[in-house]
């Protein structure tokens, strides 16, 4: 039967090592809680690190450690000392972490803790191939492993791959700071389905593989090779229920029942029952906004002092990565700012912050929502925000008022909260006002709608939503594998081939021989294909034709070759074996080129990068070179241009990266069959274009026509790529 394999930074366990004896535990991060209801339903395998430094454990202990995971269905990857300060607190913590959070300033790459993020990430990818079986899926989570799905896909390429970024995608102009980000997102693209918590990601994401990898993107699927690749938004979710149901438990509690600092919550609370409580709950992380939300807090107070004595801002901050620079600066700066603002406010009675600086158990958590009016999460920046969603889910009494910022992932599907922009003061003041003076109804209403939207997208459907789609990639797979050229049809045709008498070769050149380049003239044919062309040109009784779409200078300059066929310009020229002459297909009125001619030359000012090729019989408008959303936009324009100017003699082609307009009269098929003679018993034409499709259509039933790549076409068969065309070239010999 086939697993899942589920692959994170981190196991979902916490282990600790006492004497020698170790204690399992579960552990309770967005990530475990949300793949748990995956990976309880069995048939699963979690691979991560253990949380423990080789250095630290001994053979015995490492053993205990791996029969402890096996039980949980886990396997550990083994990280040294050196590979967590390079791979995890370097490369993923001080370079991708502040950088996809838009903190160019705090980002630092160092060539080191890239070599062992490769390392580190092959270090995963063994351990995945080492536990894959044929059918198994692979689910790889966040931005630490981020080369893992092309290094798996690298070992083995039929393995189905999901890769869920759990972190904000920046905006292109961020990540191409990145100095290894072509990398870094081909590392991605490894897999099937990519996923994000918003569609603002997506498009970024979708924005910089445009950009830096060049590719064609169409909604949300990516072309790279003979591969497609889906991207889509899953919002995360909670695990609703879980907070609904222990809020309703806590309710209930008995006095000797509740917690020493529910003790300490009711003692503020039954003093004055109408003073309000507002949460803040983070790890103390500088892409929170903590100092921004106490500074806040303290022009509440003052621009509002009626409020002096009767809020009280309870801040949570959880330690985290307290080894980097910038996290231990960021506790000395909440330590001042709390003392600070505490020192300036407080009275005998009151006391406007309270400050814990540690974790606190699942009980004391629900302690914390349940008790508080308003909870106020204002990140500068957060991928999702799950503390929000939490809160929510805990107002058994339909009250509590939520401020999210506007930068959190959440802030997305809840919009009933106050939202608020996280780094203007006077509105985060004034969003604390508008939360203590909201009548009940109106909280009411709002955290209906929230709980309601909470429940349904919880964190099981999140996590089915996005196993469902990445089951689906597969029947994608399987629909373009049906016409893709396997071994049995690779042997078919070069069985015909070999035993044929009479044969006729058609091969397409862009795309087909020669891979694009941004600069045309640069797309060349190399020395081996050229002399394999040769050597099949030489064969008795076969006959090969280049058909192009590229002009007679340029194929005379490539194919010297006498005994190969050329056909320029989509069919309008042509130049048969052993002919010294070119000739034409007909005389062809091109008047029409005067008035598409300043048309172009319009859209070439407004859309750099991209020029004219103009021909004797078409004129083209290339956009390779150009900015890819702006080129698309420029396409629909000119499209639309086009379509309307020109008159029934013209068409216009839309090919890769390519727009033409040429005389419809002619096309690839229309020159070709003239050589195409009865006495051919072995009839083959291979192209990706467009333009290929006119000679497909044209060709007697049984030739063989292949398309290269995945898309439809009308022809027999698909092949996936120009190294196989190569593969197949070479195997006529
Ligand atoms: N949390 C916890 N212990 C604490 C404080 C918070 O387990 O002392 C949990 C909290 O319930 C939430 C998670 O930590 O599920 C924080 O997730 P969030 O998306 O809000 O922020 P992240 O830390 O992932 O950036």
């Amino acid at each position: 039967m086939s697993k899942l394999i589920i692959v994170s930074n981190r196991l979902p366990l916490n282990i600790t090592i006492d004497n020698d004896n170790l204690s399992v535990s579960p552990s309770s991060g967005g990530l475990a809680t949300g793949m748990s209801s995956v990976h309880n339903q069995g048939g699963s395998l979690w691979i991560g690190w253990s949380g423990i430094e080789d250095e630290k454990l001994d053979l015995n202990l490492k053993e205990k450690i791996k029969t402890e995971l096996e039980n949980e269905n886990c396997a550990s990857v083994s990280l040294n000392k050196n590979e967590v300060d390079d791979f995890y607190y370097g490369l993923s913590n001080k370079a991708l972490w502040p950088l996809f959070h838009y903190f160019t300033e705090f980002s630092s790459f160092d060539n080191t803790q890239w070599e062992s993020y490769k390392k580190v990430n092959q270090k995963f990818a063994d351990i995945v191939i080492a536990n894959l079986s044929d059918g198994d899926r692979v689910w790889v989570h966040d931005y630490q492993l981020m080369l893992l799905p092309a290094m798996i896909r690298k070992m083995n390429p039929n393995v189905t791959i999901g890769f869920f970024l759990h972190i904000p995608f920046p905006s292109f102009e961020i990540f191409r700071i990145f100095p290894w980000r072509e990398e870094l997102l081909n590392g991605v693209l490894g897999s099937d389905l990519i996923g994000f918590h918003t569609y603002d990601y997506e498009r970024h994401f979708m924005s910089s593989v445009k950009r830096l990898l060049r590719l064609n993107v169409n909604f949300n699927q990516i072309e790279q090779n003979d591969r497609c690749i889906t991207v889509d938004t899953f919002p995360m979710g909670i695990d609703y229920d879980k907070f609904w149901n222990a809020a309703l438990v806590h309710d209930e509690l008995k006095v000797n029942q509740i917690t020493d600092l529910q003790k300490q919550l009711n003692l503020h609370i039954d003093s004055s029952p109408s003073n309000k409580l507002i949460l803040s709950i983070d790890r103390l992380d500088y892409t929170k906004g903590i100092v921004n939300r106490i500074k806040a807090f303290e022009v509440f107070l003052e621009t509002y002092p009626q409020y002096k004595e009767k809020v009280r801002l309870v801040m949570l901050a959880v330690p985290s990565r307290s080894d980097v620079p910038q996290y231990k600066k960021l506790k000395r700066q909440t330590d001042e700012i709390v003392g600070r603002v505490n020192g300036k406010f407080s009275t005998v009675n009151w006391t406007p912050i309270w400050y814990f600086y540690r974790s606190m158990s699942f009980d004391n958590l629900i302690d914390l929502y349940t008790s508080s009016d308003i909870a106020m999460i204002t990140p500068v920046r957060d991928g999702m925000n799950l503390v929000a969603k939490e809160y929510v889910s805990t107002r058994t009494s339909k009250k509590g008022v939520l401020i999210l910022s506007e930068m959190a992932g959440a802030s997305q599907e809840m919009n009933e909260a106050i939202l608020v922009n996280p780094s203007d003061l006077n509105a985060l003041a004034d969003s604390i006002k508008k939360a203590v003076e909201m009548p009940d109804e109106e909280q009411i209403k709002r955290n209906n709608t929230l709980q309601k939207r909470l429940k349904r997208y919880n964190v099981h459907k999140w996590a089915n939503d996005f196993m469902s789609s990445l089951i689906k990639t597969e029947n994608q797979i399987d629909s373009v594998k049906s016409t893709i050229i396997g071994a049995k049809e690779n042997k078919k045709i070069i069985s015909s081939f070999k035993n044929a008498n009479n044969r006729l070769l058609f091969f397409d050149y862009d795309g087909t021989l020669v891979d694009f380049n941004t600069n045309p003239e640069l797309a060349i044919p190399g020395k081996e294909i050229l002399k394999n062309l040769e050597i099949i040109s030489k064969m008795p009784n076969t006959h090969l034709v280049i058909n192009s779409g590229r002009d007679e200078a340029f194929l005379d300059k490539h194919f010297k070759n006498h005994n190969i066929s050329l056909i320029a310009e989509h069919g309008y020229k042509y130049k048969l074996r052993n002919e010294t002459q070119w000739s034409k297909n007909g005389v062809i009125k091109n008047e029409w080129m005067n008035h598409i001619l300043p048309l172009l030359e319009g859209f070439i000012d407004r859309t750099p990068g991209s020029f004219i090729e103009k021909k004797e019989a078409s004129i083209a408008w290339h956009f390779r070179k150009s900015p890819p959303e702006l080129a698309e936009k420029r396409v629909v324009e000119l499209n639309t241009l086009l379509s309307s100017l020109i008159s029934d003699g013209l068409q216009i082609l839309n090919g890769n990266k390519v727009i033409e307009v040429k005389n419809s009269r002619i096309n690839k098929g229309f020159a070709a069959v003239k050589i195409v003679e009865e006495k051919h018993d072995f009839i083959f034409a291979i192209g990706d274009d467009t333009t290929d499709e006119y000679l497909f259509e044209e060709l007697p039933e049984t030739a063989f026509t292949i398309k290269v790549g995945s898309k439809n076409t009308v022809a027999k068969y698909n092949i996936s790529n120009i190294k196989k065309v190569h593969e197949m070239i070479q195997n006529f010999i």
